[in-house]
């Protein structure tokens, strides 16, 4: 039997106040989705595309213009301290109260949430971000990376089933980024669903089992993350041939060839049509001799490049 979802998304819409008589500006526009419990999914768009207003929502930071949502199957209006039981946030702007050491920071949010002491896990939480060595310093000291991790284990006080992270990863550095995607790993093995907001398609590709996509307030896309990497129709072919090309080999089956120096040959195709071995047989039907062949398959960033762009002329 497959547990009810962590989270469920119905029909929200979102329109933002507007200034003096103007009309508000419109940023969900009926988005409905689930996420399954369990694994790692991605909320993934452009910027402006409705991502944190959802997360806010969810947060209880953004009133919802209508529709319903659910947390841990607690409706978040009807049963909002359960809903808030259930999720831990890390926000997508880094607010502290400088002041407060790492050590403070998380015991403060314990005794919000009136977790008595003896149940508080500040020191394990520390070392499980790597701030151990920092339980004393004032949060005004820490580097915008450590007070990433410190949001981290502040969202996590509380041992929510469910942790949200608003776009973790902008802005930070590559080594930081590894150090966040195994938090957030190893958070996942240890039984907490995961939901991320990001604008890197690599991020999403390696790191979820599924995405969802979201554009102009509308959810246009929503699969395990391997099947939306399949809806890319086109692959390339790349070839090294004997000798020099003076054009690229056309042919009506092929979407594009391209000339890569004076040896290489780049044939992109649609495959449902061809195969990869079916683009080798025209080439050597044409009397190229093939002596190298690589084949590159297109990624989630084609995915969304196609899919975006779709709405993008839908919207003009
Ligand atoms: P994302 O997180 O995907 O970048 P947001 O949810 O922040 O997108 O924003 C969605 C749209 O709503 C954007 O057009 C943004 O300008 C607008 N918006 C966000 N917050 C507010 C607000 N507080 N008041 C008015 N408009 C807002
Ligand atoms: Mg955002």
């Amino acid at each position: 039997m497959s547990n009810p979802p962590a989270i469920q998304i119905n029909d929200v819409v979102k329109r933002y106040a507007g200034i003096g008589g103007e009309e508000g500006k419109l940023a969900l526009k009926g988005v409905s989705f689930d996420v399954p419990e369990g694994g790692i999914f991605g909320l993934l768009g452009p910027n402006g595309a409705g991502k944190s207003t959802i997360i806010n929502i969810l947060a209880g930071l953004v009133t919802k213009t209508s529709g319903t949502a659910q947390i841990w199957g607690f409706d978040i209006d009807e049963q909002r301290r359960n809903a808030k039981r259930a999720i831990g946030i890390v926000p997508q702007e880094i607010v502290f109260d400088p002041f407060f050491t790492p050590y403070e920071v998380l015991e403060n949010q314990a005794g919000f949430y009136g977790i008595a002491k003896s149940l508080r896990r500040s020191e394990a939480l520390l070392k499980a971000v790597h701030l151990a060595d920092k339980r004393d310093a004032y949060a005004r000291t820490l580097s915008g990376g450590m007070k990433r991790r410190l949001l981290i284990a502040k969202a996590m006080v509380h041992s929510p089933p469910i942790l949200v992270l608003d776009e973790p990863t902008a802005g930070v550095d590559v080594e930081l980024r590894r150090l966040l995607w195994e938090l957030v790993q190893q958070l996942n093995a240890d039984g907490v669903t995961v939901v991320l907001t990001t604008h890197y398609l690599e991020e999403a590709e390696q790191l979820c089992d599924r995405v969802a996509i979201i554009n102009h307030g509308e959810l246009i896309a929503n699969k395990p993350t391997r099947e939306m990497v399949d809806m890319a129709r086109e692959k390339i072919v790349a070839v090294t041939v004997g000798s020099d090309l003076a054009s690229p080999p056309s042919h009506d089956a092929f979407v594009k060839t391209e000339l890569v120096g004076e040896r290489g040959v780049e044939v992109t195709y649609n495959k449902d049509s061809l195969t990869a071995g079916q683009v080798l047989a025209i080439l050597q039907e044409k009397g190229l001799i093939v002596e190298d062949v690589t084949t590159r398959e297109a990624d989630l960033e084609d995915v969304f490049v196609s899919l975006t762009s779709r709405t993008e002329q839908e919207n003009a």
